[in-house]
């Protein structure tokens, strides 16, 4: 009998363990269920379609060259996978592990058909434990226990050949999913950022192996390509974290880009005790807090429109390209939250909507790290300063990349231009009035 091979965000040929098991185990049907039902809210978001779309046809090509085939279905994953069991005969399902909470519900449901194989992560999340048997709280405990199970197993190479069924059950077309936006075409600025797919994930790994010693200096640097910009193949598993990790070496060049990577596993772990991250509180007392409402506000901050440079040429860089970097993704949501004081739930869903990389575990644990509402971090307080901020990070390359009407400021002025060229707006609000604002509201929930 064939055995069903379910892939979700690990669309890869390398390091698959639920492939190489499924392989031996009999002929092989790969399969890729659209389940817009099981993650509720959290269905996929528009640029993580885009991404999806590309992703597949390279899937799907990489499967051919194997002569296989990628089987597209549509619907909920738990009764489109029994129906293909039953259409097939199939005797077993086998897939990799995840950890949002939709998946680990479809993986019970499931039950016994399923096969589940860890290696998206590091290491299983399930035994990385404090003393006590719970997942930890806070990262740098984890990464301490995590770190005695370093360096991963060695991932395991694509198999030759995967042994195809007598007959192949019906699929439908990638093109009739409509993943890519249309009119208007909003993505028009991905392509040439981005290229999803095993081959490139594995060719960036390599390039950026040889720069990974200059990651410690360059890794807060937004005008500076000084980070892996991996974020979206890992999110996909178009690369194994496993191989990801082999590949740049176990010197001390690579540790600090190692101790990054293990935060993916950290986001993951603490949806284990917190499947319900993204949608509330980690400290309950935050349930009181007046948060503001106002949609002119939050439109400012989407658009880049806000006043402050650096938060503005972060959030276009998001909506041109689909990523923003990691410095500029706190800037801009610290400035959501503390200077607009609008919940950081509302931050959560635009970058959800508008991140190629858009990962709920590591989505909701940053914005409730930057908020100061998580478990991990208490740090309501700590109001980041844009301007301050801006100077330290950017010499204003970056500012004047995605803010064009400030190009021709001098350096002096383009943190906090004076006059604001070519209709640059003012400042939604001075900085020193936000701050008591913020702390505030903070205060007043105490
Ligand atoms: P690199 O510095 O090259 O790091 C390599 C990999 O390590 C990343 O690709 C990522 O998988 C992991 N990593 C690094 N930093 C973090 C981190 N702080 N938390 C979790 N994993 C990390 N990352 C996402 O992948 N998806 C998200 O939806 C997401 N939302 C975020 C929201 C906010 C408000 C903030 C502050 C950060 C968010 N991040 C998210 C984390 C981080 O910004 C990105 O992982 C990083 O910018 C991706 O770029 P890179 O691949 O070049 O990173």
């Amino acid at each position: 009998n064939p055995v069903i091979l379910w892939l979700r965000q690990d669309l890869r040929l390398h390091d698959q363990p639920a492939l190489v098991s499924a392989a031996q185990a009999g002929p092989v049907i790969p399969v890729y269920v659209l389940d817009d039902e099981a993650p509720g809210r959290w269905r996929m978001g528009a640029a993580q379609r885009w991404w999806l779309h590309h992703a597949l046809n390279a899937l799907g090509e990489a499967l051919a060259a194997k002569g296989s085939r990628l089987i597209l279905r549509r619907g909920s994953a738990v009764r489109e996978l029994q129906k293909l069991a039953d259409e097939t005969g199939a005797s077993a399902i086998h897939a990799i592990r995840h950890y949002e909470p939709w998946w680990i519900d479809a993986e019970e449901k499931l039950g016994e058909r399923l096969c589940l194989h860890d290696g998206n992560h590091l290491a299983p999340l399930r035994d990385v434990t404090t003393g006590s048997g719970g997942q930890f709280k806070i990262y740098s405990a984890f990464w301490r226990a995590l770190s005695e199970r370093m360096p991963p197993e060695k991932p395991l190479p694509v198999p030759h050949s995967l042994p195809a069924p007598d007959h192949w059950p019906s699929s439908e077309k990638l093109s009739g999913w409509d993943l890519l936006p249309t009119n208007p075409n909003w993505a028009t600025g991905f392509a040439p950022d981005w290229t999803p797919g095993e081959a490139e994930a594995l060719r960036k790994a390599k390039d950026f192996a040889e720069e990974v010693g200059d990651y410690p200096a360059r890794r807060d640097m937004p005008a500076v390509e000084g980070t892996s910009r991996l974020s979206p193949h890992l999110h996909f598993g178009e690369i194994s974290p496993r191989s990801l990790w082999h590949a740049l070496g176990s010197g001390a060049n690579a540790a600090k880009f190692h101790k990054e990577l293990a935060w993916r596993d950290f986001t993951s772990s603490l949806l284990l005790a917190m499947p319900d991250y993204g949608d509330r509180n980690g400290r309950p007392a935050f349930d009181k807090l007046k948060w503001r409402k106002s949609a002119a506000d939050l439109k400012a901050w989407q658009q880049g429109c806000t006043g402050y440079p650096i938060v503005d040429a972060g959030m276009r860089q998001l909506w041109t390209t689909g990523w923003m970097h990691n410095r500029v993704r706190m800037i801009a949501a610290s400035f959501l939250i503390k200077h607009l004081l609008i919940d950081w739930r509302e931050g959560e869903r635009w970058f959800w909507d508008t991140l190629v990389d858009a990962d709920y575990g590591n989505n909701s644990v940053n914005w409730q790290w930057v908020a100061g509402t998580g478990v991990d971090s208490n740090m309501w307080g700590r109001i980041m300063a844009p301007l301050g901020q801006s100077e330290k990070f950017d010499a204003g390359d970056y500012i004047r990349q995605w803010v064009p009407e400030l190009r021709d400021v001098s350096d002096a002025q383009i943190h906090d231009p004076e006059d604001r060229p070519n209709g640059y707006p003012e400042k939604i609000i001075g900085h020193r009035e936000a701050r008591e604002r913020a702390l505030a509201a903070g205060r007043a929930i105490r």
